[in-house]
């Protein structure tokens, strides 16, 4: 990798299906590597709570299923992570880009502030497997981070002590809808990317433990960390 390439911070996008383990290992890449993760669905979850024409906008789309306008998730998210790499912070991202649209801005954002340390983990799961998983889904109330619990009565976040909730929006139904928005919309991203070379795909119906093993060994790799 080139000098210029190796002195701006990394950015890693996570991505894969819903259910595929991408906050389990923004949370990983936190813990191992100091890494600042920005979750887009926790953006947007708390942007549907205002009280304002876009906050109704968000929370009617993602009621239903559907993702929020792009436009609007790619400003949130570009701003978001342009201003933790300015600090010299390294960035872990999941939940975005989901359209090539976002991927376009975020990439042309990154560009134009001279980072180009970019790595995509795609985390590669059949579709059962992701359906299974959203409904073993708990989030906590106070820090927003998601947990896979198969057990029905859930202690505290283990970050914070938070209270552990369900999602309303963690239905089989809604599953079914945000499968067919990830075939359609996010896998012709990855596709996009992989033409890049800038793609590591890591088979994530493994276990919890292996697959992050996996991707950390993709991170020293490719981003010499
Ligand atoms: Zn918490």
């Amino acid at each position: 990798m080139a000098v210029a390439a190796r002195s701006s911070p990394p950015v890693v996008f996570l991505m894969g299906p819903p259910g595929s383990g991408k906050g389990t290992q923004v949370a990983a890449l936190e813990r191992e590597f100091g890494f600042e993760g920005i979750d887009t669905g926790a953006l947007l979850r708390a942007l549907s709570k205002e009280d304002s024409s876009v906050g109704r906008r968000v929370k009617a789309l993602m009621d239903t299923g559907r993702f929020a306008p792009s436009p609007l998730v790619a400003e949130l998210v570009t701003g978001r992570v342009r201003r933790f790499l300015r600090e010299g912070k390294a960035v872990a991202l999941e939940g975005s880009p989901r359209t090539l649209h976002e991927a376009e801005v975020l990439l042309s954002g990154l560009r134009a502030d001279g980072m180009n340390r970019v790595l995509v983990v795609f985390l590669d799961v059949p579709k059962a497997q992701t359906v299974q998983r959203i409904m073993e889904r708990w989030v906590c109330e106070g820090c927003q981070r998601s947990t896979m619990l198969s057990a029905d009565a859930p202690e505290g976040c283990a970050d914070c002590g938070g209270k552990l909730v369900r999602r309303a929006d963690d239905t089989p139904e809604v599953a079914e809808k945000r499968w067919e928005e990830y075939t359609f919309r996010t896998l012709p991203v990855i596709r996009f990317f992989e033409r890049q070379g800038l793609v590591v795909r890591v088979e994530s119906h493994r276990s919890i433990s292996e697959v992050t093993h996996r991707v950390h060994t993709a991170v020293r790799q490719r981003l010499g960390l």
